[in-house]
């Protein structure tokens, strides 16, 4: 695609790796093929070749944005869906990105909503405060039917209980059994800690049965994905650089093999740390260090190569891909190849290339496309017949869970309950 950037405009680091991208894309359209959003709505702007022209203009000639393009470029999920597609290699992820930075600095939102993503942002990102915003929702619950419709949405998708704090989260280490083969930080994150503790508590057990030594690091939690995504840089900066120092210290000190991440959401972003800091020479050589010894967890297992005993049970589990496994990190086959080494019988969900609309806050902030997304997903998942759900990610976990009677675990929780941990609740009629 041509491009007519300002030389002055260029200048910009940022504004020259979106001009860049921009460059690559030959307009062929076949991402459309695979983009949800497009694949519900039908209108262009809705789809990544759209969204490329619409941020194009907008970039290339210095404008701020308008309500046009900031409807198109909020209903895009960054699912990644387009990147996977594309024979021409279109960094989609950080053109949006880039251009997401560009609506927040330049685009007035209407005040509730500009109130409502401030509050999302800083809720959701800190488990005490995401716990308490889960006992009230709780509360309100039964006033669900006569709420505006995304807060009633975020009511759908509370548990029913919020569960208590796990002593897994505090800053710890747990020794490995038996000989130590690798030491890790485990990103034990943000939702995830208030949402679904049995995850975080599943891996500990899971990596240190398998002879890995596990740290919680001191001043480590929200990789910074939820703000990045809702354009706040700065935020989800400040989040990163945390980590990116807690990690480090834990590097100088004890050393650390890897940095293992059981959100996929989340791993994404820590793996694209070098690239956030690039341009920062105080931070920019620890995170690329950071980044590049990132690993989801099943990355980890995979590596690990371990023997699994006989499965527990002969169930049925379908694998839903998130798209931040198969489109963000381009892991597909590891959790499948565990689950079947486990004893466990995987099966891949129909249309698995797309999103199942929960996309970090996007089902908050968008629900009427979320839910239909999830009555597609959960439609696909129900013709497999299948005993279980199994995903790697909460966010997806809670979005399809919210939709149907099975069962949706995380991988982890499976291969713990398979290699000797216990059987996890939502398998026993539990949580
Ligand atoms: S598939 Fe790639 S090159 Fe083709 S229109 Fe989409 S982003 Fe551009
Ligand atoms: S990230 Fe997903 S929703 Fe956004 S343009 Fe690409 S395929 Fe469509």
């Amino acid at each position: 695609m041509q491009t007519h950037f300002p030389p002055a405009l260029l200048e910009n680091p940022d504004m020259a790796q979106s001009e860049k991208i921009l460059r690559a894309c030959v307009h062929c359209g076949f991402c459309t093929a695979t983009c949800p959003t497009f694949l519900l709505t039908g209108d262009e702007l809705d789809s990544p070749r759209g969204r490329i022209y619409l941020i194009k203009e907008m970039l290339e000639n210095g404008r701020p944005a308008d309500a046009r393009i900031t409807r198109h470029l909020d209903r895009c999920l960054s699912c990644l869906g387009c990147m996977t597609t594309c024979p021409s290699g279109v960094n989609y992820m950080h053109l949006v990105d880039h251009a997401r930075v560009h609506v927040e600095k330049t685009y007035a939102r209407p005040l509730p909503e500009r109130a409502l993503r401030s509050a999302l942002a800083f809720v959701l990102a800190r488990p005490v405060w995401f716990r308490l915003g889960l006992r009230l929702s709780a509360l309100a619950r039964p006033l669900q039917g006569l709420l505006p419709q995304r807060l009633a949405a975020m009511l759908a998708l509370a548990p029913g209980e919020t569960p208590p704090a796990s002593s897994v989260d505090r800053p710890q280490v747990f020794p490995a059994q038996g000989a130590r083969r690798l030491r890790v930080a485990l990103l034990n994150g943000c939702a995830q800690q208030a949402l679904d503790p049995a995850i975080n508590e599943a891996t500990v057990r899971l990596l240190t049965r398998f002879g890995v030594e596990v740290v919680v690091a001191e001043g480590a939690g929200c990789c910074g994905a939820l703000a990045h995504h809702l354009g706040k840089t700065e935020a989800s900066r400040d989040f990163a650089a945390r980590n990116i120092d807690a990690w480090t210290r834990e590097i100088e000190t004890e050393g650390l093999d890897r940095i293992v991440i059981n959100t996929s959401g989340c791993g994404t972003t820590v793996k694209d740390y070098g690239l956030m800091f690039r341009n920062d020479p105080a931070l920019s050589k620890a995170a690329a260090h950071v980044a590049s010894i990132a690993r989801d967890v099943s990355e980890v297992l995979a590596e690990l190569a371990v023997p699994w005993p006989a499965a527990p049970a002969k169930l049925r589990i379908a694998y839903h891909s998130a798209c931040s496994l198969q489109h963000g990190q381009k892991i597909t086959q590891e959790p499948i190849a565990l689950l079947e080494a486990a004893g466990f019988e995987a099966l891949a969900v129909p249309e698995g290339h797309i999103c199942c609309g929960s996309a970090g806050t996007y089902n908050l902030l968008q629900p009427e496309l979320a839910e239909a997304l999830q009555r597609r997903k959960v439609a696909n998942i129900e013709t497999l017949s299948a005993d279980a759900v199994v995903a790697g990610n909460l966010g997806c976990i809670t979005q399809i869970a919210a939709g149907t009677n099975i069962p949706v675990l995380h991988l982890v929780e499976l291969l713990d309950w398979a290699s000797g941990g216990p059987k996890p609740a939502k398998l026993s009629g539990g949580a």
